[in-house]
Order: C-alpha cells, then structure tokens, then sequence
C-alpha cells in the first residue's frame, strides 16, 4: 500500500519556483537577460525593433528575402514588412509542405502616438497633442519623464529620424497633472477618465521666440519649437502630417529587487518575447522544418492593418516557400503548427481580486502555456486543441523546459486577445506561450528573469525538435 504522501506526488500537480527544480538556471538566466536588457533599452518602437533585429540578423548570416531565389535547408532570410513587422526564417531540410515551425510575437507597444497635426500653444507652453495607442492607463504616463521616438518625412522625400530623451544628456518630455490641493472635482472622475484622451498633452517648450526688431507675433513660444525643429531637423508643421512619432517613457531598463531577480522596463509585453523568440531563431542551425519567427505589429490594436497578423503575409511568405520547393502550399499551412508568443498577466496577490489562484501564472515558474484567451465566455479566442496541448507539454517535458499554466485572470473579469487565433485562421495548429509580465500595459513593466530564459529554451526547443 503506497503512503499519502506518495500517492500525493503520483498523483496531483503543482509547480515550484525554479530556483528549486532548476538551480542551475539562475547563472545562465542572468546573462541571458544583460543583452535582453540592452535591447529593451534601445527598442522602444516596432520600427527601431525592426531596425535592431535586421541589423542582428545580417551578422548572424541572414539576407533579404527574394521570392524569385531558390533556398536550399541552412539557407537565413529576412522579409521586412513596410518597416514595421519582419519575419525571420531558417530554411528546413524537409520541404514546408511537411509544415513548419512559426513562432509569432508582437513587437509593437501601448503608447502615445502624437496626432497628425500635434502642435500649439497655450499660456505660453508649447504642446505636442498624442492619441493613445492600446490599452493605457492613461493617468500612468502623466509626471513621468518621456522620449520622442519616429520618423518625419518632408517634401522631398526624404526622412529624418527623432530619438530625444534616452541620453542622460538630453532634455525629455512631460505630461502634466492637477495638484491634490485643487483636485476636488478631478477626484469624482472614474479611473479611467482621471485623464482624459484629450488631456495627453506634452509639455515642448515655454521660451518665446523673440524677434530682432521687436515685431510682436502671436503663438511666440510655438514659433520657438518650430525654428528649433527646423533648424535640428530641417522640419517645417507640414511635415508632421508624414511622421511617426512615438512618446514613450525614457529611460532604461533596469534589475529590480535587492536580488536583481527581475527585469523592470518599457515594453516587456511582448519584446520579451520577440527576444527570446529571436534569440532561438539566430542560433538554429540547419533545422528538419523551417522556421518562421515573426515580430508582429498592431497586436495592441486587434491585429489590423497590413502590418498586423490579421493581413497575409505570413500565408504569403509560406505561399511563397512552396512554391519555391514546387508543393502544395495549403499543405504547408495545414502541417504548420505555431507558438503564439505573448505574455501572461502573473498573478500579484496585491490585487488577489482579480485572478483565480488554481489557474493563474506566477513569477519565477516557467514559461507560460495558455489554452485559451478571449472574455465573456472565451467569445474572440483561439482555444488550443488537447492534441496540441499534449504535444507541446510533452516536449517542454522531454526537454526539461520549465512551464506553467494560466487564464487571464478570473472569469468575467476582463480578458484579451493574442495573435493566436489570426494565425490558427490560416489553418494552423496554434497554442498561446510567453512570458508573466507584473503591471502589464504600465510605463514599467516586470519581468523575472528565470522567467524569461525558461521562455528562450521553449522557444528553442520546439523550433529545433
Ligand atoms: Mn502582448
Ligand atoms: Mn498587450
């Protein structure tokens, strides 16, 4: 007769921190996440992600996709998507029709885009007017030091780009708030009005322009901004109307804790997985099946547009690669199977509310499985078959890759989407895997960096079984 005891660890489940199952984690996870955190620190957009990573790419042997070329297994190409999306991919010894191996994160980031027309003046501050980008809370980006990030385009074509705020030795920028003294109307707003859409204005500037022989002009200080940004930038307001500018809080990331056990940055949700994701693709030599690492745009915004996963490039590049190889591409498609790359919300037992425990994702436990997302009643999701699941808990097993379990928080409490059900519509197997993120969507998110290497060796793992 076996003990409770034993009968116990047979027959129930439970995850322990890895320190404890893996000590040996600890060291490998803390190098792995210095260069994580130089690439969070200098990726603060998709087109700087873009950027970053194709440069990246080319050292380790990748060039520009051309779908007239033929490609042999070994072969590393890169297909940029208009600057703001790329796919990386590591031809396979067997043809794609045998499927390939996508792994699929978003590289883009809630935020504050500034309008098309953002610039004006009032009491004699100047202003850059934003729209938000995803799901801000919005009251979070207030009082806190922010940098310009984008691109300009001006009437002869040609573009200037904007980086201010990251150096120590540059100015930044900054949205205000009401002081607490004179807040009795504010405070009877809802939390998600604290600041409004049209209260996202950032502070530029406050000194007039003067002029030589004394000429009175109206909107002084907004002529200020504009002969500075002209004379750095050759940029006139016309040209904002073909600009991309981000504000993005400025800084670096930095360890968090006295242990320096998490990663505390801008962006986590979801470069921690474009890194991790990149790091596996950059280092896979000569694989059965081709891998297809994509960095995605717009997921923050439901995947619109012909940069987000709701477009078809991803059908097109695999179209392509058959083609190439002369087999069936819808075979392609449907032999495909895909690790939708994304974070989890780890549980923060400050807000116990809002997560059911038994079937949340914590710090410190793996990387992060999750069968389904969606709300209300799953509606939105793609929920990820038992065979996959049992296929993919089999080689994290096998592999000795640490992982956990989650839904996003309790029922009915709220809920998301990933880029998993756009590529499951294209006929792929799909499965939802990242990273838990604490303050997800804030101007500083946290990361473990246990958490993050675990996250590297899954991806590692299933694109080189
Ligand atoms: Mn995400
Ligand atoms: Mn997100």
């Amino acid at each position: 007769m076996k003990s409770a005891k034993e009968l116990q660890k047979e027959l129930t489940f439970s995850v322990d921190h890895i320190s404890r199952t893996n000590p040996e984690m600890w060291a490998k996870s803390q190098e792995f996440c210095e260069a994580y955190k130089d690439f969070l620190s200098v990726c603060k957009t998709e087109r700087e992600t873009v950027s970053h990573i194709i440069e990246m790419a080319k050292a380790n042997g990748y060039t520009e996709y051309n779908p007239e070329k033929v490609y042999t297994a070994g072969d590393k190409v890169y297909l940029n998507n208009r600057n703001r999306a790329l796919i990386l991919s590591t031809i396979g010894q067997q043809a794609v029709d045998n499927g390939t191996h996508i792994v699929a994160s978003h590289i883009d980031v809630p935020r504050l885009d500034l309008k098309p027309n953002p610039l004006y003046e009032a009491s004699e501050i100047s202003y850059l007017k934003t729209h938000y980008y995803g799901g801000v809370k919005r009251y979070q980006w207030a009082v806190t030091p922010l940098a310009l990030h984008g691109v300009i385009y001006k009437e002869d074509g040609s573009f200037v780009e904007i980086n201010v705020g990251e150096d120590e030795n540059d100015p930044v920028f900054c949205i205000s708030d009401l002081l607490p003294h004179l807040g009795k109307d504010q405070r009877e707003r809802k939390m998600g009005d604290v600041l409004k859409g049209e209260e996202m204005n950032v502070i530029v500037g406050s000194l007039p322009f003067i002029d030589e022989n004394g000429e009175d002009v109206k909107d002084a200080v907004k002529l200020a901004t504009l002969v500075y940004l002209n004379e750095k930038y050759g940029i006139t307001e016309k040209d904002f109307l073909r600009a991309e500018v981000e504000v993005v809080p400025a800084g670096k990331a930095r360890d968090v804790g006295f242990d320096r056990s998490m990663v505390g940055g801008y962006g986590h949700d979801d470069r921690v997985c474009a890194y991790t994701s990149l790091m596996a693709e950059l280092e896979t030599k000569n694989p059965t099946k081709t891998t297809v690492t994509i960095f995605a745009d717009k997921e923050e915004i439901g995947s619109t547009g012909a940069t987000g996963l709701q477009a078809d490039y991803l059908k097109n590049f695999i179209t392509n690669l058959a083609m190439m190889q002369g087999v069936n591409y819808l075979t392609a498609l449907q032999n495909s199977k895909c690790l939708s790359a994304d974070v989890g919300a780890a549980y923060d037992p400050t807000f116990a509310d809002a997560y059911e425990p038994l079937n949340s994702c914590y710090l410190n436990k793996g990387a992060v499985l999750t069968k389904y997302t969606g709300s209300g009643g799953k509606s939105g999701t793609n929920d990820c078959g038992a065979e996959f699941m049992a296929e993919m808990i089999a080689l994290f097993d096998s592999k000795g890759v640490c992982w956990q379990s989650q839904e996003l928080g309790k029922i009915d409490q709220g809920g998301g989407g990933t880029v998993a059900r756009f590529v499951a519509e294209c006929d792929i197997t799909t499965v939802d895997i990242g990273v838990a993120v604490v303050s997800m969507h804030a101007p500083f998110e946290i990361v473990s960096k246990l958490d993050v290497y675990a996250t590297y060796e899954a991806f590692a793992a299933f694109i080189n079984r």
